[in-house]
């Protein structure tokens, strides 16, 4: 369901307004929640449920959350702010096993009268962190009854409309608290008929894996009578969410396999055959095993659509480089999508480089029997971008490196067979999408370097088959990764310079990861607080100022890259400094000083997350890597260690140690494998954040469903989809499931749904 409100008279009670239904007061409320349709609201479920007089356990919460929880009133005190007029107060609440956590109220010191201890109460607002304590700030709360304050009419509506059951507590704003979602939900449920919810499950599928009719399970899921009755609703459309995704997506792969691709077939002696006489290494087993799936594919007739995922450094760019060959060198043309124009370009300049003079055919050393890569970026100069044009619409450039501009209506192809998409680690599939779009029965290749879990697969990419290299190439020397806490131990940072000495006094060159550029680069992650907890964050930071300081900036490539010259233990090394706001010369003239050896330490930003290739590297310094991602970690150190040298990659923190951030970092120190890695930082994630939806802005449409956790209903989900689509292909007889696709497709889901 999901359909937001749309223009003209609702089709069905889900599609009705939120002000229609609840008036506009209450629908005010709740679009703070992007909620506005009566199927936004259903759809908006309980977090969890608690049953009145439990307490919620604090162990889990986490810093930044907005949470609701149910906890006892322990002690209550207040003082006056040191350095300000006002008062701070401080109530100290308990969970059921006696683990505490601190509501603080700014000049609020009735609220000590009112939270005397023994109030139990929800209280309800963002989790932060002061020393090692996690506090509310300026919660939000409803108190039991018998409790001051507790006649206020809506706690007694809330504790009426749950008495005896287990009350719901939603996902909540500032505005919108739980027990006013708890309210407008009642007052949609007391006259939502079973038909105004239609079930996009058919009913013998729902009769053999015991799942409720959908009405019911929205019922049981808001106002379960008891945990089985609830447990039966959340697993129903749990269910639903993933039978939904996947006729989507084995919807979009059946169609795309119905227009026919051109077949490009091998010959003796073809471009492949050469280039692959001149490798100077041989191909591991698993690019040969995957090169062979690749070419049965190309000569198929049926177009590739085909995700090739494997491990950093695994040598995807060659498998993929040979596919594009076997095309070339059949007659058609290939394109290589980067997801920025930096990666474009240093695409561009590793084919070329892996070439040779076969890929310089037309200048004096050339091969005459070779082809052309050619580079087409938004930026480029006037003159350059026609002459790229050109190549590219005569057939002169058998391969195009460029970013998914590339496939805009612009650029006109000669004979374009092959599209490979470089996603790095990111899950995006607009590129695959807009190809789609446009009706070009092409063979689709996706590269990614983050190893995605089996269900991620089935689900993200759950329109294409996958192939995986598992191997890395002989001679790749392991990564030692050791997390640097400055906070504990401030001295280490010296060790970690005298470290980096060694290295270069070895013959070796380092290189120091900086999370933003420098002085007007900016910081590059935004989390913005809301402007009251964050005006109240600062009278807390200012009348705590000597236990907890805000966190600085994140150290700058530029900054450090002064500070470095003047650091004893680098005295007299050549120090370089590379980031994403130099001009594309002054990039490739430092790159090429440290290809040269000219440069013993390079500070750089991410830039070097990808495509850097420097075999002498055997150091990497991560500074403030709890900023990092991850996967982003993870691909970052795939750049040392790759010449014969073992590596070592140090990453520096001033965290202290129990908290989230130390945990990531401790997760990639201790291994090497990238799919438990991608697995960790899946689960770490919120829902949403999977599905890549923060690329476009759009909700994701899984609230249930754990992309993750949910090996089994994904799978038995599309086992059913997979039977149902045979004798249904396009779902006519099932109208309601059709219905559930076609409204995830318009409601801006396309960014994860493969259109068809
Ligand atoms: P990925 O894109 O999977 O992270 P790359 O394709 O960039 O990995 O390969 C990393 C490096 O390994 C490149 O320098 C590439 O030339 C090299 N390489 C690829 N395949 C082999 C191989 N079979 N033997 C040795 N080196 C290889
Ligand atoms: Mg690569």
């Amino acid at each position: 369901m999901s359909a937001s409100a749309a223009p003209g008279p609702p089709r069905s009670r889900l599609d009705t307004p939120l002000s229609r239904e609840l008036g506009k007061k209450a629908a005010d409320r709740l679009e703070t929640l992007g909620l506005r349709s009566v199927a936004d609201l259903l759809e908006h479920y309980p977090r969890r449920w608690t049953r009145r007089g439990d307490l919620t356990s604090f162990d889990g919460l986490r810093e930044g959350e907005h949470v609701t929880v149910q906890a006892t009133v322990a002690k209550a005190s207040t003082r006056a702010m040191r350095h300000r007029r006002g008062t701070i107060t401080e109530i100290v609440v308990r969970d059921g096993a006696g683990r505490e956590i601190d509501l603080v109220f700014f000049n609020q010191s009735w609220r000590k009268e009112q939270l005397a201890a023994g109030t139990v109460g929800f209280f309800s607002g963002k989790v932060s962190r002061r020393a090692r304590r996690l506090q509310l700030l300026q919660p939000d709360l409803l108190l039991g009854r018998g409790a001051a304050g507790a006649a206020d009419g809506e706690a007694d509506a809330f504790a009426a409309a749950f008495a005896g059951g287990l009350a719901p507590v939603y996902p909540a704003s500032a505005r919108a608290q739980t027990w006013h979602i708890g309210k407008a939900v009642g007052q949609v449920l007391d006259t939502l008929r079973d038909e105004d919810v239609p079930d996009p499950v058919p009913a013998d599928v729902r009769a053999r894996h015991g799942l409720l009719p959908r009405a019911a399970a929205v019922r049981a899921i808001h106002r379960p009578a008891d945990e089985a009755e609830r447990d039966a609703g959340e697993r129903t459309l749990r269910f639903t969410e993933a039978y939904v995704l996947q006729a989507g997506l084995l919807r979009a792969r059946a169609r795309a396999r119905l227009v026919p691709a051109t077949r490009y077939g091998r010959h003796a002696d073809d471009l492949l055959a050469r280039f692959d006489a001149a490798l100077p290494f041989p191909l591991t087993a698993g690019q040969e095993r995957v090169g062979h799936d690749l070419e049965a594919e190309l000569s198929s007739g049926t177009p590739m659509q085909r995700l090739l995922q494997g491990d950093v450094g695994s040598g995807k760019t060659l498998v993929a480089l040979r596919a594009m060959l076997t095309v070339v060198g059949a007659g058609g043309q290939a394109a290589l999508l980067a997801p920025t124009e930096v990666l474009a370009a240093q695409h561009h300049r590793s084919l070329t480089a892996l070439l040779g003079p076969l890929g310089r055919a037309g200048t004096l050393d050339g091969d005459p029997d070779g082809t052309r890569v050619t580079l087409l970026t938004g930026s480029m100069p006037v003159a350059a971008r026609r002459k790229a044009l050109l190549e590219i619409v005569t057939g002169e450039a058998g391969i195009v490196v460029g970013t998914h501009a590339l496939l805009s209506e612009t650029v006109e192809f000669a004979d374009l067979g092959i599209v490979v998409v470089d996603e790095q680690h990111r899950f995006g599939v607009e590129q695959r999408d807009t190809l789609r779009a446009r009706g070009v029965s092409v063979h689709v290749l996706v590269m990614t370097a983050t190893p995605i879990p089996r269900t991620v697969a089935m689900t993200v990419f759950g329109d294409l088959d996958t192939s995986v290299l598992d191997e890395l190439p002989a001679g790749r020397q392991p990564v030692a990764t050791h997390v640097v806490a400055v906070a504990d131990h401030p001295a280490w940072i010296e060790r970690v310079w005298a470290r980096v000495r060694e290295e270069v006094d070895e013959g070796r060159q380092a290189f120091v990861v900086c999370q933003r550029i420098g002085a007007d680069g900016g910081v590059e992650d935004g989390d913005q607080e809301p402007a009251v907890a964050e005006r109240g964050e600062r009278a807390e930071r200012d009348e705590n100022d000597e236990d907890d300081a805000p966190r600085p900036p994140a150290a700058a490539a530029v900054d450090v890259h002064e500070a470095l010259q003047a650091e004893p233990a680098l005295a007299g090394l050549r120090i370089g400094l590379l980031h994403g706001r130099m001009s594309s010369e002054d990039k490739d003239a430092v790159m090429t000083a440290v290809l040269a050896g000219e440069v013993d330490v390079l500070v750089a930003t991410t830039v070097v997350e990808v495509g850097v290739d420097v075999p002498n590297a055997s150091v990497m310094v991560v500074l403030d890597a709890d900023r990092f991602g991850v996967s982003q970690l993870h691909q970052l150190r795939g750049r040392i260690g790759r010449g014969g040298h073992a590596g070592v990659c140090l990453l520096v923190t001033g965290l202290p140690a129990p908290s989230d951030g130390r945990e990531r970092l401790d997760a990639v120190a201790s291994t090497t494998d990238g799919f438990a890695l991608a697995r960790f930082d899946l689960q770490a994630r919120r829902e949403g954040d999977v599905l890549g939806s923060a690329q476009s802005g759009a909700r994701s449409s899984l609230r249930l469903l754990r992309v993750v956790d949910d090996v089994d209903v994904i799978t038995t989900a599309r086992e059913e989809v997979a039977a149902l689509l045979v004798e249904d292909p396009e779902l006519d007889r099932h109208p309601e499931l059709r219905e559930a696709v076609d409204i995830a497709l318009a409601g801006g889901r396309e960014e994860w749904l493969a259109r068809g």
